[in-house]
């Protein structure tokens, strides 16, 4: 008699750091990505370093090697990166563009996204109100939804539908009222209701170029990330980025959204925080070590 089949091995974990070039990184940075540190080596998983290089407006090269080094002297190590490759190279997402616009084509013929001409004074002008009892309250204004197909006439949805990528932003159409849930591994059950707690997002700049949203979406999948740790201020997004997910056919990892640092006045971390900064507490000769101590 033949044995019985073996069963199929569990997931290797696979989790990512994902900074953005735009400033020095600062303590707050560190104290997430220490947790995504913690949690793939626990699971004797992969970590990898992901460089989210889009904003081409605020990312600077000096920018990249700064997170590198400081990253580094934290006390970061990553198994795959742009400094040190990996099968799933290019990890610079400006790398990565044609990935990016093959999604966005299966996107656009499947009509999940529609071409959008206002202008941000438009979007602040005329949005609903954020849902109150939504998760977070929303973290920008919901879309109107003015430039939907359907609120345009058939002379200006032909028009539109010859439309070339670039020129305006495209957004991805949600599913109103559509509740979303799922667990998060640090916050536990998560629900928002599409349309409410947030609305029509963009999935492509003005600039030709993928949003955050969409360029995280098939990153992730395709670097095959089984979970996203990551700051609360990106709750709400993860809703959104469900919804990409599975019209990519993709399946969605599991998520770990990190409590923010705050400063001594109660505001978020930022960038702008510089006395805080990666670069500011080396130079003022602290150890990583002791800085790890005072989250205990
Ligand atoms: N690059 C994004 C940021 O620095 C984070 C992306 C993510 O973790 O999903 O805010």
């Amino acid at each position: 008699m033949s044995p019985p089949p073996a069963p199929p091995a569990p997931p290797v974990y696979r989790g990512r750091l994902a900074p953005s070039p735009t400033g020095y990184l600062h303590l707050g940075h560190a104290r997430t990505f220490w947790t995504a540190q913690e949690r793939a080596r626990a699971a004797g998983g992969t970590l990898l370093l992901r460089n989210e290089d889009l904003d081409r407006a605020r990312c600077r090269p000096e920018f990249v090697a700064a997170m590198l080094e400081d990253l580094r002297w934290f006390g970061f190590t990553w198994q795959e990166g742009p400094d040190c490759g990996g099968p799933h190279a290019p990890y610079d997402q400006s790398a990565r563009l044609d990935l990016y616009r093959s999604a966005f084509d299966r996107l656009r013929a499947a009509g999940l996204v529609y071409p959008c001409t206002c202008s941000r004074r438009d979007i602040a002008e005329s949005a609903g109100a954020p849902h109150e009892s939504g998760v977070g309250g929303g973290d920008e204004p919901l879309y109107s939804g003015r430039c939907r197909p359907e609120r345009l006439d058939a002379a200006e949805q032909n028009r539109r539908a010859a439309w070339p990528r670039a020129g305006h932003s495209w957004r991805f159409r949600v599913p109103d009222g559509r509740r979303l849930q799922f667990i998060d591994t640090a916050l536990g059950p998560q629900s928002a209701v599409a349309g409410e707690t947030f609305g029509d997002f963009v999935v492509w700049r003005r600039e030709d170029l993928p949003s955050y949203q969409l360029a995280v979406v098939v990153d992730d999948a395709a670097m095959g990330i089984t979970e996203v740790v990551r700051g609360a201020d990106l709750l709400v997004s993860t809703f959104r980025q469900l919804l990409l997910l599975e019209a990519l056919g993709s399946p969605a990892p599991a998520y770990h959204h990190c409590p923010l640092l705050l400063d001594a006045a109660g505001q978020r971390l930022a960038k702008r925080h510089d006395s805080l900064s990666l670069r500011a507490l080396r130079a003022a000769g602290r150890p990583p070590a002791d800085l790890r101590l005072a989250w205990a």
